[in-house]
């Protein structure tokens, strides 16, 4: 079931979606060589505490999880995808990683997530983050009422096939509201002109991943959170939490 959204309500969202903001920025900001993805995790919760925001990654255990999710960030570094464990890996010169993260503030959800590298940047991988980058922009676009579904999809896959980039199977965006994880489900990739018509009240989040090698495959890593590529070529991703409004798409986790 789909709960549309208050304009009242878009803006306490938009309340939770900038303490995702901000942490995800700060992150990149303390993201050097030589500092663990542990470390990159008690920075955000230095975040989300100062904001009076709960997380809803923490102790997340949807059904393929063998165990509670133990941080506030996803830290996916190269061949991960999305759900790597904010682990004691050090980051070393030109890793590339995305980071997730949500917030959850006087009720309400805001999720997202941004790839960034770190030290000296390889030109394929500034390609591949900037294709995630440009596929949300496009999902982001077709967010409006009286589109649907399958459009955010077309636009987010064609985006990263144009590329020449692996979308994996399966994983996508969602709704958000009370709950990180709403209907509908927002693939990214698929026809035009179908699914679910967008309303105004929606709030959908909106997250393109790249394989780099542009196969489509994924493994579920040893620790049972973590997709990694089966060729071992790099991943990108990009998210943000957008409402659908009568004024056009209104990014709730914009800095
Ligand atoms: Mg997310
Ligand atoms: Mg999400």
């Amino acid at each position: 079931m789909v709960e549309l959204k208050t304009e009242r309500q878009i803006d306490e969202m938009r309340a939770a979606g900038r303490v995702v903001a901000r942490a995800l920025a700060a992150v990149r900001e303390a993201a050097h060589v030589g500092v663990s993805l542990r470390e990159l995790d008690e920075v955000a919760r230095d975040v989300l505490r100062a904001a009076g925001a709960d997380s809803p990654f923490l102790g997340y255990r949807p059904s393929f999880a063998p165990t509670p999710f133990p941080g506030v960030i996803c830290a996916s570094v190269n061949d991960a995808i999305v759900h790597g464990v904010p682990d004691g890996y050090r980051l070393r010169d030109g890793d590339l990683v995305s980071v997730d993260c949500g917030a959850k503030l006087a009720g309400w959800v805001g999720d997202a997530a941004v790839s960034f590298t770190v030290g000296r940047e390889r030109a394929e991988d500034r390609r591949l983050i900037r294709t995630a980058e440009a596929a949300l922009a496009a999902g982001i676009e077709q967010a409006r009422p009286g589109n649907r579904i399958g459009d955010i999809a077309h636009a987010v896959g064609t985006v990263c096939r144009a590329a020449g980039y692996g979308v994996p199977d399966g994983f996508g965006g969602h709704g958000v509201g009370r709950s990180m994880h709403e209907d509908p489900g927002v693939p990214n990739e698929g026809p035009a002109g179908r699914g679910m018509r967008l309303r105004a009240g929606m709030v959908l989040a909106i997250e393109p991943m790249v394989i780099g090698g542009g196969g489509d495959d994924y493994v579920t890593a040893g620790d049972g959170w973590t997709l990694r590529t089966t060729d071992g070529s790099r991943a990108a991703h990009a998210e943000h939490t957008v409402a659908v409004t009568t004024t056009g798409p209104r990014v709730l986790t914009a800095a």
